[in-house]
């Protein structure tokens, strides 16, 4: 093969002769006259994927590489092409562009035969047809293989990505739940401490430092409610929460809500109205956990209800498809509204529906401020009961007030 070019047309036809092994005299005559010597130096560019492909190739000398562009710009290696191997047929084949760009490997000699003597001949003869085939379907049997691999391995680091981020919530939550633990120890002492302090009548005759310690008070009151509620979250999060069940009654459950909230509703001018909650039967729940649920859609209620609002509590039996006969409360208020896309995320750990520099300290002045974590717990409580809870509103609009109602439903077991 070496004096290929010394005389071409007799080498041709003797090199094409084992590589289209099968083919008659005069088809090798027709190919070997048709095809052309074209050597390439390493690197150089045979055809490339995109442009339009009129010639098939057969590598006489040397190997190529056929590559072939991803979406993000990067180059997929698909295979290599050996001496004696045709490649360029399939956009002759489909009368298409090249599929793949064909680049040589160091020094390559091809021979490049014209579309049309190649088709006639292929015409002729099945066993170049056959040959073709062969080809084609091993290269494509070799490509499902690497795709396969691929995924398998893309699937492998993908379980250990997620294996490693449940490790990494495990260790957030772990580290969550042991903090709030922690921390709220010291300022339950604290709040008890300072409690002590307000009611001393050496701190209640010096007016300022009433003030001062009013204002620890506070604060610490709400420091041990934060705590409190990322010691849930966490729970939540862990899945841990434990339900205790015993026969609870939801208009009780409520009182105590209401009168939580007592003095605040009267200060914001804010009217609290139970309707139905007396019609329902005992519940069999942890009594402590749904006071949570109730408490945490009051105080938001109150929370995002301008002063004069109206919260409507509402409980009725209903019978649900999937979760059968069930005490359903829903929370109505005349509220600021949720806009649709938030209306999923709020139930998010630490989701806020608006920017967090608008909340002030309060925990039930207008837009008060709030971790963020209450409908999170809420949602968690609900679930461990095996019910559901979601929130419904026209929309967000602050001047109009269109509200907002978060509906509990809770299964009878
Ligand atoms: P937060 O402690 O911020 O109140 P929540 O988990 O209880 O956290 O609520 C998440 C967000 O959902 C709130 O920041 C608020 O934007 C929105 N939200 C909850 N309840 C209501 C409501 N009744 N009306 C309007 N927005 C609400």
């Amino acid at each position: 093969m070496d004096n290929l070019l010394s005389s071409p047309q007799v080498d041709i036809k003797e090199f094409l002769r084992p590589v289209l092994f099968g083919l008659a005299e005069e088809d090798l005559d027709e190919l070997s006259q048709a095809a052309v010597v074209r050597p390439f130096p390493g690197g150089a560019v045979i055809c490339e994927e995109g442009a339009s492909g009129d010639v098939v190739y057969i590598i006489v000398r040397g190997r190529v590489e056929i590559v072939k562009r991803m979406d993000d710009g990067s180059e997929r290696h698909l295979y290599e092409g050996v001496p004696g191997e045709i490649f360029g047929e399939m956009a002759i084949l489909q009368e298409g562009i090249r599929t793949a760009t064909v680049r040589a490997v160091g020094p390559v000699t091809v021979l490049e035969i014209d579309r049309e003597p190649f088709l006639t001949v292929l015409g002729r003869s099945p066993s170049l047809g056959v040959r073709i085939l062969v080809r084609l379907t091993a290269r494509l049997r070799d490509a499902d293989q690497q795709a396969i691999s691929e995924l398998q391995r893309a699937n492998e680091a993908l379980t250990r990505a997620l294996r490693q981020l449940e490790r990494l919530d495990r260790t957030k939550s772990d580290f969550l739940q042991v903090a709030a633990h922690e921390l709220r120890t010291p300022v339950a002492a604290l709040m008890g401490y300072t409690q002590m302090m307000q009611s001393s009548p050496s701190v209640q005759r010096v007016p300022e430092l009433e003030v001062l310690v009013e204002g620890i008070v506070t604060s610490t009151e709400r420091l041990h409610r934060i705590f409190n509620s990322i010691l849930d979250v966490s729970r939540v999060m862990a899945g841990g929460l434990e339900i205790h069940r015993t026969p609870v009654s939801i208009p009780v459950t409520f009182q105590s809500v209401r009168s939580k909230f007592e003095q605040s509703l009267e200060e914001r001018g804010l009217t609290l109205e139970l309707k139905g909650l007396r019609d329902l039967p005992f519940y069999p729940g942890d009594p402590e956990m749904l006071y949570k649920v109730f408490y945490h859609l009051v105080n938001n209620a109150i929370k995002y209800t301008p002063d004069e609002g109206r919260i409507t509590v509402i409980g009725r039996m209903v019978e649900v498809p999937d979760l059968g006969p069930c005490i359903e409360v829903a929370v109505e208020d005349t509220g600021i509204g949720i806009a649709p896309g938030d209306l999923e995320l709020v139930f998010e750990t630490f989701y806020r529906a608006e920017d967090v520099g608008f909340h002030s300290s309060g925990r039930t002045s207008f837009k008060g401020g709030g971790p963020g974590l209450g409908l999170a717990i809420t949602r968690g409580v609900v679930q461990a009961h095996g019910g559901r809870i979601w929130g419904e509103s026209p929309g967000y609009d602050e001047e109009a007030c269109p509200g907002s109602q978060f509906v509990v439903q809770l299964p009878l077991v």
